[in-house]
């Protein structure tokens, strides 16, 4: 018995409800604004065949209360009636208004009855233009004059391919238009902050020609278009009488928003670096949303909002997640992302909370969308501008890591041109050494005595000094070739070689290999006396010398000529000197070797000269 109690409660229960009337709004001086939407009852109408005359003589019709909240029925293909009782407690004749606060409404068709029985009619919707509301206002307004005492019925008849929405607010008049000039001016505030950086980050783009600022543009603009359209502003002040472009903007804007936000947010946080499924994801929804801002013209809206708004909500997904995701990769964009994208959607919360009434519903709540798009459009617009420095700054690094590698491939390279140009004046001193060195004996060559003997005749007469001469000369020395063979001929040489350097005593005393077994000595700054000295040293030091060549020791004898120029003597050329000192030895040779002859002044040279001429023999 219970149990059928029980399980019939319920049904009680909801015909109590559905027959239950809303209450009548009572209109008085104190409440200049009245919410009115727990006084609405309505009626579906599915095949939208009733009219106004038949709901006025039916009373039988079940009204059905709207609840608490704002009247709402989503996305409806149906046509529904909304009836609304008020009785005036007001002392005299007052003006109010009713607001429909939605802006997107198609048809709004509205009926006044009077007590009296006059019936006032309004005829408005975004499917008509604009000038056709009794008052010119985004949302839809309806004047009513209400009488001392009197109640008045309002039917309202709505058809939309938008959601079915109606939050309606009384108004005494003055009220009405006071709350509007704070909300045209914030909303003018927000849409002229929309406007200043649209423009300022569109002059960067033509300044620097990066696309991510275009997109960022073309994204701020779309959100303030679509928040335009939505609100009503756009068909008020932009297009009053596109009434067909009116709903296609908001599919177009709001598609755009998805499309540019995604393009924008993939260049400005470099996903492609990060990851290449995210950065697909994010195209495959741009090419989506592109679609469907072409199938803005091609579908109905409500085709078109429904297949957009879950694309809308996937983008905002990818947005916080591409947003964190590159944060946590260390990308130094994210984090002004995600903050920007945290206030764009605390904006939203808020205005959420408020509709479910979870927060109060005041000026802040209601502009939370735009604060916060504001907010997050602002911080995007300086982490462009961070962005800006950012690269500057790692340009600069670049830059001058490449100069420092620039300069330390310069250094590498100046060490490594030095250190060949080191290298080669060594081998070029070998070189030198080697062209002036005669191979046999180690003493400087005929090519370098040459040289030697004019730098040296050209300094002694310059400073007035003297210059000595030696030509020393083997003797006998055919006799040892023959009898002991060329080699030890050889050797006798390089001995010989090593007496007359060992005998030289200055460092500026230079002894040649002048030609075959001939030596040459040249004695700077020496005069004749020093000069037989040096001779007669030489002498003595080769014949004491005995020279071991395997198990032979040979001797052997030299003469030697000795040629002097004393500072004032008259002698012409280096030739002369040479010559003297040639008939000097040759006269060693012929007063029996092995000895030391000292060469005549030059001016009994032609009266001694008893030596054939060529005696000197060249080496080749
Ligand atoms: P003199 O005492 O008159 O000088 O008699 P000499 O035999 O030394 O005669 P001369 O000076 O004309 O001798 C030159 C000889 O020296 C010719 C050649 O056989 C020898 N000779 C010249 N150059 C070289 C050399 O490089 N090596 C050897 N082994 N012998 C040389
Ligand atoms: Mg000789
Ligand atoms: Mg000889």
């Amino acid at each position: 018995m219970l149990l059928r109690y029980l399980a019939v409660l319920p049904i009680c229960l909801w015909a109590a409800w559905a027959h239950a009337q809303a209450a009548v709004g009572t209109v008085t001086p104190l409440m200049p604004r009245l919410a009115m939407d727990q006084y609405v009852e309505f009626i579906e109408d599915p095949a939208g065949e009733r009219t106004f005359e038949q709901l006025l003589q039916d009373d039988r019709l079940p009204w059905q209360p709207g609840g608490s909240g704002a009247f709402n029925r989503g996305y409806s293909p149906s046509t529904w009636w909304l009836k609304l009782r008020l009785r005036s407690q007001l002392p005299e004749s007052s003006k109010r208004l009713l607001e429909i606060a939605y802006a997107v409404l198609d048809y709004v068709d509205v009926a006044i009855v009077h007590a009296d029985g006059r019936i006032e009619q309004f005829q408005m919707g975004d499917k008509l233009p604009f000038r056709m509301r009794p008052v010119k206002h985004r949302y839809f307004i309806v004047p009513l004059t209400l009488q001392p005492g009197e109640q008045v019925t309002l039917y309202l008849r709505l058809r939309s391919s938008s959601a079915i929405q109606a939050p309606m607010t009384l108004w005494e008049e003055s009220e009405f238009f006071d709350f509007n000039n704070t909300r045209i001016m914030i909303n003018g505030l927000y849409f002229g902050t929309m406007l200043v950086i649209a423009l300022y980050n569109l002059l960067i783009y033509f300044g620097l020609g990066e696309r991510v600022y275009l997109y960022y543009v073309l994204t701020v603009a779309c959100m303030a278009l679509f928040l335009a359209s939505l609100g009503g502003y756009a068909f008020q002040y932009l297009w009053p009488s596109l009434t067909q472009w009116n709903d296609q903007a908001i599919i177009v804007f709001l598609a755009g928003v998805v499309v540019f936000g995604l393009l924008f947010t993939r260049r400005f946080l470099s996903l492609a670096q990060y990851s290449l499924a995210l950065n697909r994801l994010a195209l495959v929804c741009v090419i989506l949303g592109g679609g469907m801002m072409a199938g803005a013209f091609l579908f109905s809206y409500k085709l078109n909002i429904i297949t957009l708004i879950p694309l809308a909500s996937v983008a905002c997904l990818l947005g916080l997640v591409m947003g964190g995701y590159t944060w946590k990769k260390g990308e130094p964009m994210a984090k002004y992302y995600c903050i920007a994208w945290v206030a764009m959607l605390s904006g939203g919360i808020l205005l959420a909370l408020s509709k479910f009434n979870l927060m109060p519903a005041n000026t802040f709540t209601e502009h939370a969308t735009q604060i916060g798009s504001s907010l997050e459009v602002l911080l995007l617009s300086f982490a462009l501008a961070e962005r800006i420095n950012v690269e500057r700054r790692l340009r600069y690094e670049a830059q001058s890591v490449a100069l420092e590698t620039q300069m330390r491939a310069n250094e590498i390279l100046e060490q490594r041109v030095q250190e060949r140009t080191e290298a080669l004046e060594k081998v070029n001193l070998r070189l030198q050494e080697l062209s002036d060195t005669d191979q046999l004996t180690g003493l400087r060559n005929r090519r370098f005595l040459d040289g030697l003997l004019e730098r040296e005749w050209a300094r002694s007469r310059r400073y007035g000094h003297h210059l000595a001469v030696l030509l020393i000369d083997v003797d006998h020395f055919k006799r040892v070739n023959d009898v002991h063979g060329h080699l030890s001929g050889d050797r006798c040489l390089q001995v010989l070689a090593g007496c007359i350097q060992g005998a030289l005593r200055q460092m500026s005393d230079h002894a040649a290999r002048y030609g075959g077994e001939e030596f040459f000595v040249v004695l700077p700054e020496t005069d004749l006396p020093g000069a037989i000295v040096v001779a007669e040293r030489i002498r003595a030091k080769v014949e004491a010398t005995p020279i071991v060549d395997h198990d032979l020791i040979l001797k052997i004898t030299v003469s030697i000529g000795v040629a002097h120029l004393a500072p004032d003597a008259a002698i012409e050329g280096v030739e002369t000197l040479v010559q003297l000192a040639d008939t000097a030895l040759y006269q060693s040779k012929a007063s029996g070797r092995n000895r030391v002859t000292p060469a005549l002044p030059p001016a009994d040279l032609s009266a001694t000269d008893v030596r054939p001429a060529g005696h000197l023999q060249r080496v080749k």
